[in-house]
């Protein structure tokens, strides 16, 4: 069988599924595993635990800290595909995923005109797959740099600039606070909907572990929950236009919007200096429109923006994704009218995804060894 994509996602399924004495291929469209890992700009630091952020079956070094950083954690994936003997083909990026011809199974086509059949297809393509750049009216005409946040490594280009970062997610935050240490000569953070601000620890109690103890909680309780917490340890930045939101913690995130983690949004906003401003609304020649009327002509814009799945082209034909394109099913969960296709890594859980994704893993292959996809594919003893 297959997995698509060589992420903490896919591997992770191939060493459940190889755990189980299952066959599992791994197909990933760039030369190495751990693509994303490897773009994501130089100062990430996981937001998640060091000992909740590691994969089924190898634990990350103590050495990586509690915070592990973007390279120690490309170091685990490449150590963890060696580790686990994965089998990993790099350089096939699968274009589309059809029902085999009598319906058991799937046929992949990939780059360089393959044709693949697996019994069953495990998609890890990533959550965030394709930059996601609104269609700002004017946006084609802007004469200034505009980049999706995807595009950021370190402050290096903007040194001495004006920048104007769009989006206040954790990418966001984290970019703003990126500029103003590494010299930007001024940084403003467009907000549209002001996010919810948490630390990442308080008093050694990681914000992850809340996380994970309340995910099944009801989510008006936690909303209620998290509010007195909030104020006892994020202070009020109403003055500086980031009051606290009207719609509770746990309410945003299961739309989508996640908690900001504080790597130093709060004393850079609170110093004046990441000035926030009004939700871009549009561009006009080298000017930036803002929704409270106001024109801006920075430097440089950033679009801290998202991502969006991609799926459409690879499954979107299989009446398998919902309207905002993410998949029907997830984990263990195959959709009824494609059996044997497995969905891991397309939500944003408050409890970490990696976390997640290893806990669908696990899942998705003591699933896959009931089915007859496991009788047709199981590796010589
Ligand atoms: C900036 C940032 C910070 C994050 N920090 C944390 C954190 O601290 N803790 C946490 O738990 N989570 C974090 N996440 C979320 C999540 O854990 C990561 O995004 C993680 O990499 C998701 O793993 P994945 O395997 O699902 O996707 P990815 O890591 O994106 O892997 C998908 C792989 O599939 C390949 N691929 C895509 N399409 C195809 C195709 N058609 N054919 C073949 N290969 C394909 C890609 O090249 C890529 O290697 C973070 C995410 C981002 C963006």
């Amino acid at each position: 069988m297959y997995v698509i994509g060589g992420g903490p996602g896919g591997l992770a399924v191939a060493q459940a599924l190889r755990a189980r004495g299952l066959r599992a291929v791994v197909l990933e469209r760039a030369d190495r595993v751990g693509a994303s890992w490897r773009r994501h700009y130089d100062r990430l630091r996981l937001h998640t635990t060091r000992r909740l952020s590691a994969l089924p079956g190898l634990p990350m070094p103590r050495r990586f800290g509690r915070w592990p950083a973007r390279d120690d954690v490309v170091r685990y994936l490449e150590k963890y595909a060696d580790h686990h003997q994965l089998e990993i083909v790099t350089g096939v990026e699968v274009s589309r995923v059809e029902r085999a011809p009598g319906g058991a199974g799937w046929v992949l086509h990939a780059s360089g005109g393959r044709e693949l059949t697996g019994a069953a297809v495990v998609v890890a393509t990533g959550h965030n797959h394709t930059p996601r750049l609104p269609d700002w009216p004017g946006r084609d005409t802007y004469t200034g740099e505009l980049r999706h946040a995807a595009e950021y490594r370190n402050a290096a280009p903007y040194a001495g600039r004006d920048v104007l970062v769009v989006g206040v997610g954790n990418t966001g935050a984290e970019i703003a606070v990126d500029l103003v240490e590494g010299g930007a000569s001024r940084v403003r953070l467009s907000v549209r909907t002001p996010p919810h601000i948490v630390r990442r620890s308080t008093a050694g109690w990681p914000a992850q572990y809340t996380g994970v103890l309340c995910r099944r909680l009801p989510v008006g309780l936690v909303d209620r929950l998290a509010r007195p917490l909030s104020r006892l340890s994020v202070p009020d930045l109403s003055a500086q236009g980031l009051p606290r939101p009207a719609t509770g913690l746990y309410t945003r995130a299961r739309q989508g919007a996640i908690p900001v983690q504080d790597a130093g949004l709060i004393d850079a906003v609170r110093s004046g200096r990441v000035e926030v401003v009004a939700a871009v609304e549009g561009f006009e020649d080298d000017k930036v429109l803002l929704a409270d009327g106001t024109r801006v002509a920075p430097d440089a814009v950033i679009a801290a923006t998202g991502y969006l799945r991609g799926l459409e082209p690879l499954v979107g034909h299989l009446d398998v994704l919902a309207p905002d394109g993410t998949p029907l099913t997830r984990g263990p969960h195959t959709p009824p009218n494609a059996p044997g296709l497995y969905f891991t890594g397309y939500t944003n859980p408050i409890s970490g995804m990696l976390r997640e994704l290893t806990r669908d893993a696990t899942r998705i292959a003591t699933t896959i060894t009931k089915t007859e996809a496991a009788r047709v594919s199981r590796l010589p003893r």
